[in-house]
């Protein structure tokens, strides 16, 4: 395992996570970062993920470098450590670029690109021996919940999971909650929906793993999160943090999101 220098991610310190998808090459990164850093000064009470395009990462790392408050992640990783598969990035390349995290499962994965489970912890398996974070991405599709399939779904992608997550990598899992009806739509779960499927993930990882990986496990909520709904869904209940998409492009509003968990430190 390739030796790394970073200082570990928090555990269960709020964390907001911006997804950029397929959006801002390495110049837009920059003007991003410059804007964004301007309006969220480095705070110790919690942390901000951003997962950029993988040929935007060395800038998002260079933009943020002195940060301690930040981390920079990529949203996907081969499984294999290198070889002939073409368009893909290892998991040992994205932690030598400078990424600490990576997004494993994310919705858009599953549903367009087709990964299964089995994929998804092929994902973990790599990312956690070479010394990354992941923050796994779980959630249910609309005719799944409207078929009374919610929990199973999700039991269903947490276990694969956690199965090959070993004890000593523990530290290095985070957990996301994306109903997938709720991603890119505009339609937030309502918080009380958001709690429910949060205190069955906790009881999941309770299940899988024991009690104390299940508290110290971070569990965020995304789907179209919003700078007015971000606090009721921190609010609601066993949600440790939010993985933004289409709010996280902009640094304004994305910069109010990240106020609005500092308005509940109590600071
Ligand atoms: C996401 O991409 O993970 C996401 C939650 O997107 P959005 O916030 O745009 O719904």
């Amino acid at each position: 395992m390739p030796e790394t220098t970073f200082a570990p991610l928090p555990r269960r310190l709020p964390v907001l996570a911006g997804n950029w998808k397929m959006n801002k090459g390495p110049a837009e990164t920059r003007r991003f970062f410059e804007a964004f850093l301007a309006a969220c000064p480095d705070r110790a009470d919690r942390s901000v993920w951003f997962f950029p395009p993988a040929v935007s990462l060395e800038a998002a790392v260079a933009a943020t470098g002195v940060r301690a408050d930040t981390a920079i992640g990529v949203q996907n990783v081969h499984w294999e450590s290198g070889g002939a598969f073409t368009g893909e990035t290892s998991a040992a390349m994205a932690l030598e670029a400078g990424a600490r995290i990576v997004l494993v499962g994310h919705s858009e994965r599953r549903h367009i690109f087709g990964e299964s489970d089995a994929q998804v912890a092929r994902k973990v398996t790599a990312a956690l021996s070479t010394g990354l974070h992941v923050l796994v991405c779980v959630g249910e599709t609309l005719e799944e919940r409207r078929a009374g399939q919610l929990e199973a779904v999700l039991q269903r992608q947490v276990d694969a999971a956690i199965r090959v997550v070993p004890q000593a990598a523990r530290g290095q899992f985070n957990l996301a909650y994306e109903p997938v009806w709720a991603i890119g739509t505009g339609v937030n779960a309502a918080p009380e929906d958001a709690a429910a499927a949060h205190r069955f993930l906790r009881k999941c990882l309770a299940d899988a793993a024991g009690a104390d990986f299940a508290r110290s496990t971070p569990v965020l909520y995304g789907g179209s999160v919003n700078p007015d709904n971000a606090r009721a869904l921190l609010d609601a209940g066993d949600v440790d943090g939010l993985l933004v998409g289409g709010a996280s492009l902009k640094a304004d509003s994305f910069a109010r999101i990240v106020q609005a968990a500092e308005q509940g430190s109590g600071n």
